[in-house]
Protein backbone atom coordinates (compact mmCIF):
# COMPACT_ATOMS: atom_id res chain seq x y z
CA UNK A 1 0.00 0.00 0.00
CA UNK A 2 1.22 3.00 -0.93
CA UNK A 3 0.71 6.88 1.23
CA UNK A 4 1.09 10.27 0.00
CA UNK A 5 0.38 13.35 2.66
CA UNK A 6 -0.56 16.34 0.24
CA UNK A 7 0.87 18.44 3.03
CA UNK A 8 4.82 17.13 2.27
CA UNK A 9 4.15 18.97 -1.25
CA UNK A 10 1.75 21.69 -0.04
CA UNK A 11 2.30 23.33 3.28
CA UNK A 12 -0.75 23.43 5.37
CA UNK A 13 -2.97 21.16 3.02
CA UNK A 14 -4.26 17.83 5.54
CA UNK A 15 -5.16 15.50 2.74
CA UNK A 16 -3.89 12.27 2.56
CA UNK A 17 -3.83 9.57 -0.15
CA UNK A 18 -3.64 5.82 -0.05
CA UNK A 19 -3.81 3.14 -2.53
CA UNK A 20 -2.04 0.20 -4.15
CA UNK A 21 -0.22 1.74 -6.43
CA UNK A 22 1.88 5.16 -7.40
CA UNK A 23 -0.31 5.44 -10.34
CA UNK A 24 -3.37 5.43 -8.06
CA UNK A 25 -2.36 7.74 -5.97
CA UNK A 26 -1.63 10.44 -8.85
CA UNK A 27 -4.64 10.12 -10.25
CA UNK A 28 -6.02 10.95 -6.76
CA UNK A 29 -4.05 13.41 -6.11
CA UNK A 30 -5.07 15.33 -9.72
CA UNK A 31 -8.43 15.25 -8.72
CA UNK A 32 -7.48 16.73 -5.30
CA UNK A 33 -5.54 19.92 -7.42
CA UNK A 34 -7.67 20.38 -9.10
CA UNK A 35 -10.39 20.76 -7.06
CA UNK A 36 -8.71 21.83 -3.59
CA UNK A 37 -5.46 23.57 -5.01
CA UNK A 38 -6.68 24.83 -8.75
CA UNK A 39 -3.70 23.28 -9.83
CA UNK A 40 -5.44 21.84 -13.56
CA UNK A 41 -1.55 21.83 -14.95
CA UNK A 42 -0.27 18.23 -13.47
CA UNK A 43 3.57 18.77 -15.21
CA UNK A 44 6.29 16.09 -15.11
CA UNK A 45 7.93 18.51 -12.07
CA UNK A 46 4.74 18.36 -9.49
CA UNK A 47 4.49 14.53 -10.77
CA UNK A 48 7.60 14.01 -9.98
CA UNK A 49 7.93 15.70 -6.55
CA UNK A 50 4.49 14.19 -5.53
CA UNK A 51 6.84 10.76 -6.60
CA UNK A 52 9.75 11.45 -4.01
CA UNK A 53 7.04 11.67 -1.24
CA UNK A 54 5.06 8.67 -1.58
CA UNK A 55 5.55 6.29 0.82
CA UNK A 56 4.96 2.78 1.17
CA UNK A 57 5.76 -0.81 -0.51
ZN1 LIG B 1 -3.59 19.35 -0.94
Amino acid sequence: MKTFACGDVVPGCGARFTSADEDGILSQVAGHAAADHGVTDITPELVQSVRSHIHGA
